[in-house]
């Protein structure tokens, strides 16, 4: 599990991550969303050991990211949104420097680079030099970098930013490839979508705080079943006037085409508004459930917290 209590991080009078609680558990895809400055660089480099809180504490599968910083480098591996590549070195000699910074070297050393090459197909350009690689390639060569070490846990700071969706589609056939080998994946991302079909888990922040997280289907389904559109070829605001007044509804949207609304309680709730309307006299046109994005659920917590 990985997991942060209260982590408070300032930056001169910028207050970065104001208590942050994260909970990911071993084997996850957790997909770590938020808005440009939400805090997930500041929040994936204390989780990597590279930044120290100003308060709280985190934990990377039982390492103390204070007091074990050695541990956390075990089982940790960082791919940084920024990152240079050498243009003077070719890609299988880059692989190469970055194991015997890990103290492997010779045979073992080749084999590693061959095995990490494959897995982020990249084989076939062993001997080029690195600065000739595509955007999407050099992204694949960082997150061969930070597998160098086998660690447990990956954690990926944007990393399918800037990349076209053909790179894309490569880099989520990757990740899922490492999730099948039982990594345990932290993935942030502003891009919402691209995260609603490869994460199991996610969290999403907002200025520093942790807005909602929890397995991806729990967050989605929770809202999907909520919402729903009504059109009516009746008066205006007719229909509108009988949701109001429903017990457990609420406007989302009042158009003068059709009427959005949430609706909690029992299933046969949305059947008996229904009736109720017709029974009014109103002609429904169209009455559906709506598919809730995880954008839109995004959008909707971050107006919630923030006002
Ligand atoms: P992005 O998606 O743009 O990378 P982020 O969610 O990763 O954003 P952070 O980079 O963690 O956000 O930044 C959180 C806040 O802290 C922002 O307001 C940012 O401007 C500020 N910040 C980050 N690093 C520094 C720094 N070194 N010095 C001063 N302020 C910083």
């Amino acid at each position: 599990m990985i997991s942060t209590n209260g982590l408070i991080k300032k930056y001169g009078r910028t207050l970065a991550l104001q208590g942050l609680d994260l909970e990911v558990p071993l084997g996850a895809v957790y997909g770590f969303i938020g808005q440009n400055g939400a805090g997930k660089t500041t929040t994936l480099r204390i989780l990597a050991g590279l930044l120290r809180p100003d308060a709280g504490e985190a934990a990377v599968v039982g390492r103390d990211v204070l007091r074990d910083p050695r541990g956390i480098r075990e089982v940790v591996g960082y791919m940084p949104d920024f990152f240079g590549v050498y243009d003077d070195l070719r890609v299988g000699e880059y692989l190469l420097f970055y194991a015997a910074a890990y103290g492997i070297r010779g045979v073992t050393a080749q084999k590693l680079r061959d095995d990490l090459l494959e897995l982020v197909e990249l084989g076939h350009k062993r001997d080029v030099f690195v600065d000739t690689l595509s955007r999407g390639m050099q992204q694949r060569l960082c997150l061969a970098r930070s597998l160098i070490h086998d660690p447990q846990v990956l954690l990926l700071d944007e990393p399918a930013s800037g990349l076209d969706p053909v790179a894309r589609v490569e880099m989520r056939e990757i990740l899922r490839e490492l999730c099948r080998l039982g990594k345990t994946i932290i993935i942030s991302s502003h891009i919402l979508t691209e995260l609603a079909d490869l994460c199991t888990y996610v969290g999403m922040i907002s200025e520093g705080r942790l807005l909602r997280q929890g397995p991806l289907n729990d967050l989605l389904a929770g809202d999907r079943l909520r919402r729903f559109i009504l059109r009516s070829n009746g008066p205006a605001d007719a229909a509108a006037e009988i949701i109001k007044g429903w017990p457990g509804a609420a406007i989302i949207n009042n158009l003068p085409e059709q009427v959005e609304f949430q609706l909690s309680g029992a299933a046969d709730d949305v059947a008996l508004l229904l009736k109720e309307i017709i029974g009014a006299g109103l002609p429904v046109v169209h009455y559906a459930q709506t598919e809730q994005s995880l954008e839109d659920t995004f959008i909707q917590l971050a107006r919630e917290v923030n006002g």
